[in-house]
């Protein structure tokens, strides 16, 4: 399978369409997603071109990597996640039912989820 640079994030990433912007630096941006199953539901993707979260952990570089997750710990600290706890899912695939093809974590919090699979 090949990268779709038509996708709807690639598109975000390039500045063709508009999202609600909560963090960007040189490999990541953040975003709301644009129907929250949560008070707090945030996109956090990669600026590469990986599809899927195996396939940015395979082959993205330790740069990116780091980046990644430090990303993701400045903004769960920024929108006051972790002291009453959140949840990060990525879906990866048809059967993890992914709707977009570049890799995204979603992050859900602020008020307390259900159970992981209703
Ligand atoms: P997934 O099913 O894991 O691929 O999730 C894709 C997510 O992207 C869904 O939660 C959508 O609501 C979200 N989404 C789709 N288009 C946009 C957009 N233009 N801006 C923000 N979020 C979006």
């Amino acid at each position: 399978m090949t990268y779709d640079s038509e996708n709807i994030f690639a598109k975000i990433l390039r500045g063709d369409i508009p999202c609600d912007k909560v963090y960007e630096d040189d490999h990541v941006l953040a975003f709301r997603d644009i129907a929250p199953q949560a008070p707090v539901h945030i996109l956090v993707i990669p600026k590469g071109a990986y599809m899927t979260f195996e396939n940015f952990s395979a082959n993205a570089s330790a740069e990116e990597i780091v980046a990644f997750h430090r990303a993701v710990a400045k903004i769960v600290k920024d929108e006051n996640l972790a002291e009453k706890g959140f949840r990060s899912i990525a879906n990866s695939g048809d059967f993890g039912g992914q709707e977009v093809p570049h890799f995204h974590l979603h992050l859900l919090g602020g008020e307390k989820l259900g159970p992981m699979l209703p």
